[in-house]
């Protein structure tokens, strides 16, 4: 039923994060339905986003300047930062509405068997700003799953690496397998504001 050109598509479509096979067929078939409109629309964002849209040079959240929101605002600490994994570990931590510092984004987590190439890359610019001694504080919100396990450690070399940094940890109360996306604020809050340093 579906020629090759189709197959293609949806197999692009089948390699974002997190949409199977089933549901990239039902975007496909559900993009193809849409008026003239809709997919010039579609076509438009996607176009400026491609086109406009790059990493902040500080914290890697997707902008459009050189520097996000966060890390343009002058009321925010350079001095402390929070490591997420990913992106939208930003928006949830900024629900909570605690945290007065810039982020920085690793891009996700060192996994086994998985492209590591970026996020080497950012825990080697890491490095390079606690080599700077302008950051005081790190603290590490990262998932609390299994997962996690191996990027931790390269943190505990960092951390080891400079002792006058002060590295600190989501307190307890998020559970165990805990995505921070996926936390509520209230919780989210109370585990930075008790935030635990080894
Ligand atoms: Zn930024």
């Amino acid at each position: 039923m579906l020629i090759p050109l189709f197959k293609k598509i949806i197999e692009f479509f089948d390699s974002f994060p997190e949409i199977g096979p089933r549901q990239a067929m039902r975007l496909f078939f559900w993009l193809v339905k849409q008026d003239k409109e809709t997919k010039n629309k579609f076509l438009e964002n996607l176009k400026v986003l491609f086109e406009n849209v790059n990493f902040c040079q500080n914290c890697f959240f997707p902008t459009t300047e050189k520097l996000c929101l966060i890390c343009s605002n002058p009321k925010r600490k350079d001095e402390i930062i929070a490591l997420v994994a990913r992106e939208t570990d930003v928006l949830s931590l900024e629900t909570a509405k605690v945290f007065k510092g810039k982020y920085f984004i690793l891009g996700g987590l060192i996994l086994p068997f998985e492209d590591k190439g970026l996020i080497k890359e950012r825990l080697k610019i890491l490095e390079k700003r606690l080599e700077d001694g302008k950051i005081e504080e790190v603290i590490v919100a990262l998932p609390y799953t299994r997962e996690a396990e191996p990027t931790l450690k390269h943190l505990e070399i960092l951390r080891k690496k400079f002792p006058q940094v002060k590295f600190s940890f989501l307190a307890k109360g998020i559970p165990l397998g805990g995505e921070i996306e996926f936390i509520d604020p209230e919780t989210l809050k109370e585990a930075i504001e008790k935030r635990i340093s080894p």
